[in-house]
């Protein structure tokens, strides 16, 4: 679930606060399921991180790499659907199935992995090219520009949203934001890409800019050093459906297709024949 607003945050306060200082111990807590962790070096995940100091934290998409100070030698994580970090003291408490603890000692402080879901993966790397996806990820959202953009897209044909949320297309975006950016752009998720003209390919892309940056604003102000939140509360149509558009005072539509629901104004976002899709529902009234 964290989108590329919340890992850039996220990515920041671990940047404060977590680089440089001697990470004394490590705590991996398997109980069966898929393995959260893995051990790319076969060097052992606990004894490569013991000792060791970060020196840089990087985004890329929606993995964030933490170098560590051993010749090319990084932590990689990322979250997927329902990982969280936690940046918390020993005593606090569990906000959910924590799987691995780095701990960074005195004054007394912690970094959790913690997952409900065992989706999300931490890789110990000194190669990049290792780690599954990382390599066919395209541009991260925030560093492509327009021309760029423009020709990347020419390769797909499916729905917007979905070509969107692609990270081989652009890296960052998931179903939340993509709903965000549609709507800032005033363009209907299921409009197949060749269907878009120019001015609406660009107008796509500044509301991509523009969402995720101002969304990475509203982010950091609510999130302060409480990384394991995810604070949404600002979000236009996403997860509304059913109240009035922020726009135009329609009522936003809901429509839910594979597990993933899909949030979007008829009124401002126009056009798109809703294909293969299961029957819109709203949340209440006409859409
Ligand atoms: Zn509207």
């Amino acid at each position: 679930m964290p989108e590329l607003p919340e890992l850039e945050v996220v990515r920041e306060v671990l940047q404060q606060r977590v680089l440089g200082r001697p990470i004394l111990k490590v705590v991996v807590a398997p109980r069966g399921g898929p393995l959260v962790i893995r051990d790319l070096t076969h060097a052992g995940f606990e004894q490569g991180l013991t000792d060791r100091r970060f020196v840089s934290v990087s985004r890329r998409g929606k993995f964030l790499v933490m170098a560590l100070d051993l010749h090319g030698l990084c932590l990689v994580i990322n979250p997927k659907l329902t990982g969280r970090l936690q940046l918390c003291t020993p005593s606090a408490k569990n906000i959910g199935p924590t799987h691995v603890v780095l701990d960074f000692g005195n004054p007394l402080e912690q970094l959790r992995y913690v997952d409900s879901k065992r989706m999300g993966q931490l890789y110990l790397t000194d190669d990049l090219g290792l780690v599954p996806t990382f390599n066919q990820m395209g541009p991260d959202a925030l560093d492509i520009d327009l021309a760029t953009f423009a020709a990347r897209l020419k390769s797909y044909r499916g729905e917007i949203k979905g070509v969107l949320t692609r990270a081989t297309f652009v890296a960052g975006i998931g179903n939340a934001y993509a709903d965000e950016i549609l709507w800032a752009a005033q363009i209907h998720p299921y409009r197949k890409r060749p269907s878009l003209n120019p001015q609406e390919i660009e107008r796509l892309y500044q509301a991509m800019q523009s969402t995720l940056r101002e969304s990475t604003e509203r982010v950091r102000e609510a999130m302060g050093d409480d990384i394991h939140l995810k604070p949404r509360d600002f979000f236009a149509v996403h997860m509304r459906g059913g109240e009035a558009c922020p726009r135009c005072g329609s009522t936003i539509s809901s429509v839910t297709a594979q597990q993933k629901i899909t949030n979007f104004c008829r009124t401002c976002q126009p056009g798109g024949l809703i294909r293969g899709m299961s029957s819109p529902r709203s949340g209440g009234g006409s859409r």
